[in-house]
Formats: structure tokens, C-alpha cells, sequence
């Protein structure tokens, strides 16, 4: 055993300093444990359409543990693949109109996986100013020359793609998951058709949502299975379970499972999850009324919120996005709705770059009409003052 000084250097002193910065600012994060069975009415989770604990999709996660085991036991190119995440990636791929389908452990691992795999050394990425932050991890990872264009901006992304020769990819988020807007998909993909480049599409917040029965926004947008269009999902949000996937041509699908780093070095996704979002995705097929349901949600708590004076985002999809005077203030009003019984996000910096902080509603498809009235109550029974005086956007 080496002699241990008795009195070692702190060598984390400097988190103290950053931990006061943060107190100071408001911006001190905690993690807090929710109970199973929830007293709160749940306006802050991404179970858009109600599905994590929906029966068919716990037994699905409960059968493949059975048979499978509660891991996974290998990467997916060892011992990883079980035949559900083959009939997950055919079913997901049919589904939302792709040729072919990899599942990862994460719709983080997948986005690193697309844009890693698909650029490189010597070519462009575009990116979007407000993709999530793995998309910019998955730039900042492929070595490829990185232009971050303004967010929602088909213009200068166009132009920043007709300036550069050679290979090229844009990249954006579907539904932005702060603010809930919607990608210009239309606009992005004629720029990546005029200028030969790849779209790469994170339809994280558009897949059970958007599109005919939920489909996703590519579908929507009548992209899917386009030729050069590529688009990544989560498996945690409407399909209630965890993972992500990457859809696109079979032998993009191909040169992901030989070459993206999140894919061969990870652990693959535990058939537990893969069970339950295999479940999640048939029972959706059956009851494709649950996208429309959470969409009609969403309108209902802008049009209601907005009209009594708050300033929200439209939404384009699920999520409902609404402003609070400062950080400290969208604090103290999400932990008042707490109090009365509404959990609600709340996004603060550095979530949001541009300083605006706001509570986050997620609308989903088995709120009653009920919970919407109480939902609607709570946020304007705690709206701080500054809040009710705008409109929406
Ligand atoms: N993309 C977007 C737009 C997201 O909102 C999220 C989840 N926060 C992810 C990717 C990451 O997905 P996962 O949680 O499955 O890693």
C-alpha cells in the first residue's frame, strides 16, 4: 500500500468555485427520485402518447426479460442481437417508410452514430443552431468541418452547402425539444437535393406524433425512404421505452453497423427495451387515434394558456413551451406547480442558449379533459408576475 499524505491537496477545489457560480445564478441542478406511483399529474415527461405504462408494453419488456435475460450481454455484432431487435428495426423501418433500421441503447448513441458515420475528415457539416446537444457532440466527434447555421434558416444553409465542394450533410432536429417548433424539413431537403448532400433528421419529438398515425415528420413531410435522407429516433419518448435507431437506405444502415464507434463499442440495447418499444410501436399501429390525441392536446393548452395571457411557443408538436420572466422565476413557478400538484419542466441556461427560460408541457394523449382544466388552473394560479402579460407566438 502506497503512504497516504494526511492532508491531500483538494484537487476539485475548482468545482467549488463553479458550484458558487451556479448557486449565485439560480442554475444549481439536483436529481430527485419520483415515486412509482405518482400523486403529481405528469405535464413534464416525453410519454407523449401514455405508452410507458401502458400493459402491453410492460409485458413486453417483462417477456423479453424472461427469455432473453435482463442484459444484453454483448455488443450487437457479438452477442447483443436478439431476434427482437431484428423484428424491431424491420417493424420501425416499415413503419415509418425507411428501407432499413439499426436500433442503439440511445437516441443520443444513434445520433453520434449518424453523423460520425456519415461525414469525416474533408466534409461539411451543416448544423442547425438548435439541434440537441448530441447532435453537436456527434459534429464535434466526426472531425468534419462544422457550420452551425441559424436556427430554422433553409437560406444560409443553403448557401453554406453550395460553397463547399465535395461531400456534404445537413443536419437538424425535426421538432426543436425546447421550444417545440418544427424543422423547415421542406426547405432542408430541396437545399440537400440542389446541392447533393445527405439530411440527416433527428425525429426524436416527431415519431408517435407527427405524421399519419404518428409516422414521424419525415412522413409527413413525404421524405421518408428518399434516397439521401436519413433520419434518427428515440425509442424513449412516444414509444415509452429507451433506445434509438437510425433509419435510412439499407447500405447506409450497412456502413453504420461496420463503422459508427456508438454502434460496434456499446453494449447493445437490453431486450427489455427493445420488448417494450416492439410493443409500444404494434399497439400504436393498432391505435393510431394517440398522434392526433396528442396534438390536440398541445393545441388545447396553447389556445388556453395563451389566451389568458401567457407567452407560448405554437407548438408543432407535443411539446408546449412557456416563457417566464427569468431563471429564477421559472424556477420558483415550476416547484409552486409542484406543490399544487403539477410537474412540469422547467428549462433554464445553459438548456436554452439564448437565455430565455421557460416551463416546458409535454401534451400528452391521455390527459383527460379533466387533468387539462386542472393543468391549465395550476400554471396560472402560480404564473409570477411579468408572466401573464404577453401573447402567444
Ligand atoms: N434528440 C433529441 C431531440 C432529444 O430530445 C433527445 C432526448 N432528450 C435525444 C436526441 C436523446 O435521446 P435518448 O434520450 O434516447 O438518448
Amino acid at each position: 500500500m502506497p503512504q497516504l499524505t494526511p492532508d491531500p491537496v483538494d484537487v476539485f477545489a475548482w468545482i467549488d468555485d463553479a458550484e458558487r457560480a451556479r448557486e449565485e445564478a439560480g442554475l444549481v441542478r439536483t436529481l430527485r427520485p419520483r415515486p412509482s406511483v405518482s400523486p403529481l399529474l405528469d405535464l413534464a415527461s416525453n410519454d407523449y402518447l401514455g405508452l410507458s405504462l401502458h400493459p402491453e408494453t410492460v409485458r413486453g419488456a417483462q417477456e423479453a426479460a424472461a427469455t432473453w435475460g435482463a442484459g444484453a450481454t454483448g455488443s450487437r455484432l457479438v452477442t447483443g442481437t436478439t431476434e427482437l431487435h431484428t423484428e424491431l428495426e424491420r417493424e420501425l423501418a416499415a413503419f415509418c417508410g425507411f428501407e432499413a433500421a439499426l436500433v442503439l441503447s440511445s437516441g443520443y448513441a444513434a445520433n453520434l452514430a449518424a453523423v460520425t458515420a456519415l461525414s469525416g475528415r474533408g466534409t461539411l457539416v451543416v448544423s442547425d443552431a438548435g439541434n440537441h446537444a448530441s447532435i453537436v457532440d456527434g459534429c464535434r466527434l466526426s472531425r468534419a468541418e462544422t457550420a452551425v447555421v441559424p436556427h430554422a434558416d433553409p437560406d444560409t444553409a443553403r448557401k453554406t452547402l453550395a460553397a463547399h465542394e465535395g461531400r456534404a450533410l445537413l443536419v437538424s432536429d425535426s421538432v426543436f425539444s425546447v421550444d417545440g417548433d418544427a424543422a423547415p424539413l421542406a426547405e432542408y431537403a430541396a437545399a440537400c437535393r440542389d446541392e447533393g448532400a445527405a439530411l440527416v433528421v433527428d425525429d426524436a419529438h416527431g415519431l408517435g406524433v407527427l405524421g399519419e398515425g404518428g409516422r414521424g415528420a419525415l412522413h409527413a413531410a413525404g421524405l421518408a425512404g428518399a434516397p439521401y435522407v436519413v433520419a434518427t429516433l428515440t425509442l424513449s419518448k412516444s414509444l415509452g421505452s429507451q433506445g434509438g435507431a437510425v433509419l435510412g437506405p439499407a447500405k447506409v444502415i450497412r456502413h453504420l453497423v461496420n463503422t459508427a464507434r456508438t454502434f460496434i463499442f456499446d453494449t447493445g440495447l437490453a431486450p427489455a427495451a427493445a420488448g417494450a418499444a416492439l410493443a409500444s410501436l404494434r399497439l400504436l399501429q393498432r391505435e393510431p387515434e394517440r398522434a392526433d390525441r396528442a396534438r390536440e392536446v398541445a393545441a388545447q393548452l396553447y389556445g388556453r394558456l395563451t389566451a389568458s395571457g401567457l407567452t407560448a411557443a405554437r407548438p408543432d408538436a407535443a411539446v408546449v413551451s412557456v416563457r417566464a420572466p427569468s431563471a429564477s422565476a421559472a424556477l420558483r413557478w415550476a416547484a409552486d406547480c409542484r406543490e399544487a400538484g403539477l410537474f412540469v419542466g422547467c428549462f433554464r441556461p445553459p438548456s436554452v442558449p439564448d437565455g430565455i427560460s421557460r416551463l416546458r408541457l409535454t401534451a400528452r394523449a391521455d390527459l383527460t379533459g379533466d387533468e387539462i382544466d386542472r393543468a391549465v388552473g395550476t400554471i396560472l394560479a402560480t404564473a409570477p408576475a411579468g408572466a401573464t402579460d404577453g401573447q402567444g407566438r
